[in-house]
Order: C-alpha cells, then sequence, then structure tokens
C-alpha cells in the first residue's frame, strides 16, 4: 500500500504538532492523512480509499459529509457562527432530547463529553451534598483529572474485587482519585457491599451502560436494574455516560434499550453529527440546580449555533419515518457481525465480534468477558495484527477491535468487509 505522502505529511507534521497527531489514539506507528470523507468511505493523501468504521469514534452516524448536516450548517454560516447570547436553536435541539430520551426534563450543552461528565460529577455532588463516587474499572469518563482513574490499568492493579485506584497520566495530581472509588464491573454486591458501608458519603455511580471503551462488556441480566434499585435505596446519583451509546444504540440510547431510567445522562459523539458538541440532562429536580444558576455552567462556546444546527438535522434525520435511518444502521451492524462470525466460525478462527449491532467489538480469543479482568486476558498482539492486515485491505476500524456504524454503510460495503475477513484470516491462519 503506498502511503509516501502520509509519511511525509506525517514527517512534516512532527515539527509543529506534538507527535504529528491530534489525539493520543492516532500515536501509531504509521498513521495515514486523510483528504476528504464521503459516506462511508474516506480517502488518504495518497488515493488509498478506506470503509470506514471509525467514522470520527462514532461521531459520523450518518457517515462522511452527509448532506442534511452540511446543508443546516452552511445554512446557519451565513445567519452566523457564534452569537454569545441565545438563539432558538437552543430550544429547538432540547425539545428534540427531551422528546426522544424520557428520563431527560432539562438539558444543557457542552462542547465534548469530557468537559460534560466533568460537569455532571459536580452536579450530582452539588445535589446529593457528598463527595465520593463510584467508578468502575476499564469504564472511560474522558480525560478529565476527576476521572481519568483506572480506565486502563495494566500493573499494580490490587484484589479484582478491590481495585486499587491508579491514575492514568503523569501530571494527575497525588490526590485527583481521592474521592472515587474503582469498583469492579458486573459485580452488584460489590456496589451493595460498598453503598451499604459508605452509602451516606457517595454522590454518585457514573458508568458505560455497555463497556465499550473495553471489549463491548454488556451488563449482566439484571445488573443496570439492579444498580438503579441500589443507588435509589441509598440515594446516590445514578449518571449514564452515553456518550458512545446515546442517539445510536437506539434513539433513546441504552436507557430505552435496557429499560432502565438513569437520574442524569450524558451524550455526545453521535448527537453531534460529526460537529464537536456533547450535552447533559436529565430529572427536573436536580437539572434545577442549573437552572436557577446554583450550579453555574459556564463555557464560551456551549450552545454553539454551527453545532446546534448540524445536531438538530441529525437528530431529525435519525428519528424520521419512526427510526427508519437507525433501524437501518442495526441492520447493517447485524449483517457485518454475523457475517464476520461466519467467516471466523468456519475457517476456525479464534476470534468473535460480539456485543450490539450498531457497534460491535471483535476479541479474541473467545471467552465469556465479565469486567476489565478478563478482558485483559486477550491477546492484544492478535488483535492489532488483524486490524493491520485489514488496514492493508483498506478497512478501518478501531485497533482495539471496535465497529461502528452509520446510515451511510450500505449491502457493498459490508460485502467487500466480508472479503477482505477472508482473504486476512487465509494470510493470518497457520502463523497463530
Ligand atoms: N465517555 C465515553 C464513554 C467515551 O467513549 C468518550 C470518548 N471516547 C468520552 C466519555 C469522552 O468524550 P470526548 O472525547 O468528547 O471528550
Amino acid at each position: 500500500m503506498n502511503l509516501a505522502k502520509s509519511r511525509a505529511a506525517f514527517e512534516r507534521s512532527k515539527l509543529s504538532h506534538a507527535g504529528g497527531v491530534g489525539n493520543a489514539l492516532r500515536l501509531v506507528p504509521d498513521p495515514f492523512f486523510i483528504q476528504y470523507g464521503s459516506d462511508s468511505r474516506m480517502t488518504d493523501l495518497d488515493g488509498n480509499e478506506y470503509i470506514d468504521y471509525v467514522i470520527g469514534y462514532g461521531a459520523l452516524i450518518l457517515g462522511h459529509s452527509p448532506k442534511v448536516v452540511n446543508d443546516a450548517v452552511i445554512e446557519q454560516i451565513a445567519k452566523g457562527s457564534m452569537f454569545g447570547a441565545c438563539c432558538e436553536l437552543e430550544f429547538m435541539v432540547s425539545e428534540e432530547v427531551v422528546r426522544m430520551v424520557p428520563s431527560i426534563d432539562l438539558v444543557r450543552f457542552s462542547n465534548s463529553g469530557s468537559e460534560a461528565l466533568h460537569f455532571v460529577l459536580r452536579l450530582a455532588r452539588a445535589y446529593t451534598g457528598r463527595e465520593k463516587v463510584i467508578k468502575f474499572e476499564g469504564h472511560y469518563h474522558g480525560w478529565t483529572d476527576n476521572l481519568f482513574i483506572s480506565v486502563k490499568p495494566l500493573a499494580n492493579m490490587g484484589l479484582p474485587n478491590a481495585p486499587w485506584k491508579i491514575r492514568e497520566s503523569p501530571g494527575l495530581p497525588e490526590n485527583a482519585a481521592d474521592n472515587l472509588i474503582i469498583l469492579p464491573w458486573n459485580n452488584l454486591e460489590a456496589v451493595e457491599k460498598t453503598l451499604k458501608n459508605k452509602g451516606h458519603e457517595i454522590a454518585a455511580v457514573v458508568l458505560e451502560p455497555i463497556m465499550f471503551n473495553h471489549g463491548g462488556i454488556f451488563p449482566h441480566e439484571g445488573y443496570l436494574a439492579g444498580l438503579r434499585e441500589l443507588t435509589s435505596k441509598f440515594g446516590v446519583t445514578l449518571i449514564f455516560d452515553e456518550i458512545v451509546t446515546g442517539f445510536r444504540l437506539a434513539l433513546g440510547g441504552a436507557q430505552e434499550y435496557f429499560g432502565v431510567t438513569p437520574d442524569l445522562t450524558v451524550f455526545g459523539k453521535a448527537f453531534g453529527g460529526g460537529y464537536p458538541i456533547a450535552g447533559f440532562g436529565g430529572r427536573k429536580e436536580i437539572m434545577n440546580l442549573v437552572a436557577t444558576n446554583q450550579v453555574p455552567h459556564m463555557g464560551t462556546f456551549n450552545s454553539n449555533p454551527l453545532c446546534l444546527a448540524a445536531a438538530l438535522a441529525t437528530l431529525r434525520e435519525l428519528s424520521k419515518d419512526n427510526g427508519r435511518v437507525m433501524r437501518h444502521i442495526s441492520e447493517m451492524g447485524a449483517k457485518l457481525r454475523k457475517g464476520l462470525n461466519q467467516v471466523f466460525e468456519n475457517s476456525g478462527f479464534p476470534m468473535r465480534a460480539t456485543s450490539s449491532d450498531p457497534i460491535f467489538v471483535v476479541n479474541s480469543p473467545v471467552l465469556e468477558l465479565r469486567d476489565f479482568r478478563d478482558y485483559i486476558k486477550l491477546d492484544f498482539d492478535f488483535i492489532h495484527r488483524f486490524h493491520r492486515e485489514m488496514q492493508l485491505e483498506r478497512v478501518w476500524f478501531m485497533q482495539r477491535g471496535n465497529f461502528m456504524l452509520s446510515a451511510a454503510h450500505k449491502e457493498e460495503d459490508i460485502e467487500q468487509t466480508l472479503d477482505a475477513a477472508r482473504r486476512v484470516i487465509k494470510r493470518l491462519k497457520g502463523k497463530k
């Protein structure tokens, strides 16, 4: 594969742009530089066209450069990109969110998921008058000091039922984790025990409803409902981080999919159809603290009109014809996931595509995964080799195995991806 222009661009970029990449995830030895994206595909500087299943880390739910979003943003650009004052788009988007996500009575917008999560912890602390927060080992909630703890701890982890708190970066202050309690995922007893012992100190339980940042691990049957019951009993705020699952797993996100109602929800990525906007919302009683400014929510770029125009166009597209677009995304995901599994099984390849349909994860070897400690038993070298070989076939997904579908993916993409997987397996088999 010719990557000469990307390589030259990378060398040039490194001279002024730290590491030559804009995000630590892109810090791989041989990143490609993109010229343009269209529908389900993107093309690099050397003209290689990839079928894209990263789709902006999930933000491009309608695919690359979707006309409905482009039109809405261009129309808004002509009126102004930024007001620093109220505009009608704010309530137009809010009304859609409130309609689509029943647990949300009131909503506010921010620029990124990390920022929104940082804020909802403050809100939950203010509401409960307590300081501690339960977070699960292996869950990612952005990069703030508050939460960049025990996301992917690989050493000195402590016992499985009482994980140590591991700071994920130099520079996080020693006391960054003081107010966190880290627990194993999918272990209701551990949560119950902690709440019984310290419930009066705990403001919130925060979680990814499906652990998509590591392995796509589903909550066990009754686990989310159990968390709902326990948090209600102990007066603890239940926060769903739906940055990945929101407006993707279902119109109403994971809470609709699983039928469990949180107190507060954070969403982002797909919500903005590729534009940098996230948000949070929940029960009126809690959100009134924001509405009345008892907990001030600040931000120069909050509710940016261009991003709101993109979000409105995206939400309208997703919900039109009773969610036809959402159904298409799920259908394409199911086809690809099942097709890959058939290819893996037929060839005795030790890999499985698991989790949901709109987003799934290929893991190897085939293991039952319950929590982060199971996840790290996977063979990452092998998963990365599969990823690299698929890249050479011009199929692009996340290195850790996550595939995300969009409205722009078609049967043709799925067929080409399955053909690529067949060729890759032939190459890799025998080396295992
Ligand atoms: N929560 C989850 C579950 C995420 O996957 C991410 C981003 N990958 C975030 C929070 C952070 O969002 P952002 O990158 O917009 O700050």
